[in-house]
C-alpha cells in the first residue's frame, strides 16, 4: 500500500469565502501515483470546512445567505464564545454545518466523483494562514 500528505495553505483576504480545490486535489492524487484507494481531504481549522457540490453559478451565494440566515457574523454579541475577545463565533457553527472533511474513492488513478461533484474548501474566518490535509492511501 502507498500512502500521500500534503498539506494545502490558503490566505483568503476576505471574511468568508468558497474556493473549488478539485484540481489541488487532482495534482496531489497524480503526484501520489495511486490508482485504487481512497483519498481523504479535511480542513485543519476549526472555522473552515471541506465539503462536495456544484461549483454552478448563484450556488455559493446561496450558501452564503443560508449560512449568515442560520448563524449571522453581527452582532457578535449575541455568541457566547465572542466573550473570549475573539469574534468567530459564528464561524465556529458554520463549520459544523459545512462539515470537516471529504472522502472521495480513487478508480484508476481519478477522483471517482458523481455528476458535477466537486470539491470546496469553506472559509469562515478568513484573512490569516490556514491549511487543508490530503491524504491518500491505496495502491
Ligand atoms: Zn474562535
Amino acid at each position: 500500500m502507498k500512502s500521500f500528505r500534503r498539506e494545502l495553505w490558503f490566505e483568503v483576504p476576505t471574511r468568508r469565502a468558497f474556493i473549488n480545490i478539485t484540481p489541488k486535489v487532482e495534482d496531489c492524487l497524480q503526484k501520489s501515483g495511486i490508482e485504487e484507494g481512497l483519498v481523504l481531504v479535511n480542513a485543519m481549522h476549526i472555522t473552515a470546512s471541506v465539503f462536495i457540490n456544484d461549483d454552478e453559478s448563484g450556488l455559493h451565494q446561496d450558501f452564503e445567505d443560508f449560512l449568515e440566515g442560520l448563524v449571522p457574523h453581527e452582532p457578535t454579541s449575541r455568541y457566547r464564545h465572542n466573550l473570549t475577545g475573539e469574534d468567530n463565533g459564528d464561524a465556529h457553527i458554520k463549520r459544523e454545518i459545512m462539515g470537516r472533511e471529504v472522502v472521495v474513492a480513487v478508480t484508476e488513478g481519478k477522483l471517482d466523483f458523481g455528476p458535477w461533484e466537486q470539491i470546496f474548501y469553506g472559509e469562515f474566518d478568513g484573512r490569516r494562514r490556514k491549511r487543508v490535509l490530503v491524504k491518500i492511501i491505496g495502491s
